[in-house]
């Protein structure tokens, strides 16, 4: 559906988007992450044509975008809904108004209109808001006009633009939840742009981290989770946890096969030793449970839990110590 092919941009001297690759399936929840300035907002402008780039190609439904004019440009962008972190709704207008305001703009008939702002306002849960104004609305209630606005013209793919950033974040788990259930009913392809890992886990199932205006990683988030490349690890940070100096510490990556059997106490007795635990987190990645247990171990023990993780298939990286003396 969005084939993105050896796509860069330059401002001036300065290159945001060098040679993109990215192929987004229709109907799928796609996460482009990285960190402030990486270049995925003026990626997400490229795919509505907002943005023009300067080599490469970006090809949605089968159109290149490159190659629409200006008349075509406008038709274009109806198949493709738009939403912000600062929600940009119109002030003056009132809930109805401000999700009519597309509908309006392409002269579609009031009974036609009336009839989609009541459903849109019924889908975001915000019937009863119908008559207020922005400024009587909470942050995620706005987010919800600004969804409801976004669909209006029924469009085939719906970008967001670190649409949660700026709510707290029970609101934002109801605005993800609800992006899910628009893809799931209306079977739209959404494309969210963030640099939080709570939206990527609860929303999206591939992803790609931007740094520095290049794709680093391309994939399904449980893949990309179980490989911790060196861009996931740069993006999520290091939790402060102190790594003992002496002996060996590795992370034991928990999939959905395996993260609910108790991994570490068999491993204990299996092969009788004892070890540190130092850090442990299961999380929902959509519908998988992804999670890790990072311990620490006697160097003459080492060799027995890595036969036993291999023998068991049970993912596992190195962390790094400091004295990075493991072999
Ligand atoms: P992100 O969305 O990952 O935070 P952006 O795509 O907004 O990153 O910006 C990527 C880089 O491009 C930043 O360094 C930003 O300053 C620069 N940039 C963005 N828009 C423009 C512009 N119109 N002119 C010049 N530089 C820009």
């Amino acid at each position: 559906m969005i084939k993105i092919e050896e796509l860069s941009k330059s401002y001036n001297d300065f290159k945001v988007l060098d040679n993109i690759n990215i192929k987004i399936k229709k109907g799928m929840i796609y996460g482009i992450i990285g960190r402030s300035g990486a270049g995925k907002s003026t990626l997400l402008r490229c795919i509505n044509g907002l943005e023009s780039y300067d080599s490469g190609s970006l090809i949605v439904d089968g159109v290149d975008v490159k190659s629409l004019n200006s008349k075509e440009i406008r038709e274009f962008r109806k198949n493709i809904g738009m939403i912000f972190q600062q929600f940009s709704l119109l002030s003056r207008l009132s809930v109805y108004d401000n999700v009519a305001l597309p509908l309006r703009c392409w002269k579609y008939k009031n009974s036609y209109m009336d009839k989609k702002v009541k459903e849109l306002l019924d889908i975001v849960g915000l019937s009863d808001k119908i008559h207020s104004l922005p400024r009587e609305l909470s942050g995620g209630q706005k987010q919800r006009v600004a969804i409801a606005r976004a669909l209006s013209m029924d469009p085939k793919i719906l970008l967001c633009d670190e649409a949660t950033s700026a709510l707290d974040p029970k609101t934002a788990k109801s605005i993800m939840d609800l992006l899910c259930r628009i893809n799931q009913q209306l079977g739209i392809t959404i494309v969210i742009v963030t640099h939080q890992m709570s939206v990527v886990k609860r929303t999206c199932q591939e992803i790609t981290i931007i740094e520095n205006g290049k794709a680093i990683v391309n994939g399904p988030v449980n893949e990309i989770f179980l490989q911790q490349p060196k861009a996931l690890t740069n993006l999520i940070g290091n939790k402060d946890i102190s790594i003992p100096t002496d002996g060996v510490t590795i992370k034991i990556l928990l999939s959905d096969k395996n993260s609910k059997k108790p991994i570490v106490t068999t491993m204990a007795r299996e092969i009788g030793i004892d070890f540190l635990v130092l850090d442990s987190e299961l999380d929902n990645y959509r519908n998988n449970l992804l999670g890790s247990i990072m311990i620490n171990v006697d160097d003459k023990h080492f060799h027995k839990v890595k036969v036993f993780l291999d023998r068991n298939n049970i993912a596992w990286t190195f962390v790094d110590n400091g004295n990075n003396q493991v072999n």
